[in-house]
């Protein structure tokens, strides 16, 4: 099996990104290895601490798992979001490719030294785990919100990108460039979309010379995203997108029939929705 290092390596030389899509429940899940098998497309899944709580940590990395062993599958699960070195040992010992230490919300210099504790846990349980961080403010949350948080909208410099990898040595590398987590209810409804600094992108990629991951990326133009892969995104993350339609879905399959009672016939209608938003994302992201 190619490993997720190598796959991203491939991305990074062609110019394409791999999608990263959140999942809770298996009806993001199935969803999510359709569309990818579909397109024929390596695909990272993710389980923030929330997500994961529900989930559970090792089921989340038995379900991965046993997509890989019945199709020979390159699926890879990232531990999205972890903010203490505990549950990010949880997730190595579970098995998961990619841990995302997230310091974002620390001052600099602690943000350095918190990742840097939490890659030495890591790495010592499991050296092939990929330890991504971040740095700024992007936000928190996949939900459809009121308006921007405050501080989102600050960029990270070059030199900063730099610094801080340098001094971590992490694998890969989360910047701000214009990106933020969740969608305003206007970019829900398509009247505004998030717009990238692709130009920062590319100063960073210079800098840092390192694999870079967009976070946030629901709602966000289709030709920033093409731009910013170009420009050095290699992992495109997707989350509150799928959310909603997860949500539209189960609703439909609710009001289509007031007397069923099976799950897998009621929520039919939101693997497909799910399956629609990923398909269309991964042939964005994968487009040369
Ligand atoms: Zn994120």
């Amino acid at each position: 099996m190619i490993s997720l290092r190598e796959v991203l390596k491939r991305a990074e030389a062609e110019k394409v990104a791999v999608g990263h899509f959140n999942f809770s429940d298996l009806v993001g899940f199935n969803a999510i290895i359709a569309a990818a098998r579909d397109k024929k497309l390596p695909v990272m899944v993710g389980v923030s601490e929330g997500e994961r709580e529900f989930t559970g940590v090792r089921q989340a990395a038995a379900l991965v798992k046993a997509v890989r062993d019945e199709y020979d599958y390159p699926i890879f699960l990232n531990a999205d979001h972890t903010h203490s070195i505990a549950k990010a040992e949880a997730a190595a010992k579970a098995g998961f490719d990619e841990i995302i230490f997230d310091g974002s919300a620390l001052s600099f210099e602690e943000n350095i030294k918190q990742t840097k504790k939490a890659i030495e846990a890591i790495k010592s349980i499991n050296p092939a785990v990929l330890v991504e961080g971040e740095i700024g403010w992007i936000g928190a949350s996949s939900a459809v919100i009121d308006k921007v948080p405050e501080g989102v909208g600050g960029l990270t410099t070059p030199d900063e990108a730099k610094q801080f990898v340098e001094a971590t040595k992490v694998d890969v590398l989360a910047p701000a460039v214009g990106n933020m987590h969740g969608m305003l209810a206007s970019m829900v409804h398509g009247d505004v979309q998030k717009r990238l600094n692709i130009e920062r992108i590319a100063e960073i990629k210079a800098a840092a010379k390192i694999l870079m991951t967009l976070h946030g990326g629901s709602g966000t133009n289709d030709d920033d995203f093409r731009r910013a892969i170009k420009a050095g995104m290699t992992i495109v993350h997707v989350n509150t997108e799928i959310r909603i339609a997860w949500r539209r879905g189960v609703e439909a399959g609710l009001a289509a029939d007031p007397n069923e009672v099976a799950p897998y016939k009621i929520l039919k209608p939101a693997v497909e929705a799910v399956k629609d938003v990923v398909r269309s994302r991964l042939e964005l992201f994968s487009s040369r």
